[in-house]
């Protein structure tokens, strides 16, 4: 995982898209516990770490979130992988030092 911003301005970018790592990947991570039928409208999970990192909310809102969430990662997604930043400026400001944490 990596992030990539401009030292100038605030514009930023969560990561690169990789066949192994991307928004989607993401959610499927949790298709096994959160997409079945009958646990859609239900409050909550019995998935211990599910509820740590999200609170008791349905499988229904968190599903709607995350391909919210998803898609905005997708369509904001400037460079798909580190070597494409090279000598491009800031999409933002045309800033030219863009920075990978
Ligand atoms: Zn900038």
């Amino acid at each position: 995982m990596a992030r990539l911003h401009c030292e100038r301005c605030p514009w930023s970018q969560d990561d690169f898209w990789s066949a192994d790592y991307n928004p989607i990947k993401g959610v499927q991570f949790w298709e096994g516990n959160l997409l079945k039928f009958e646990q859609l409208d239900q409050p909550g999970t019995n998935n211990a770490e599910f509820i740590r990192k999200h609170g008791d909310m349905t499988s229904r809102v968190w599903i709607a979130q995350q391909l919210k969430k998803a898609s905005k990662l997708i369509q904001d997604q400037v460079f798909l992988t580190p070597e494409q930043t090279k000598g491009q400026p800031c999409p933002k400001c045309g800033h030219e030092n863009l920075v990978i944490d």
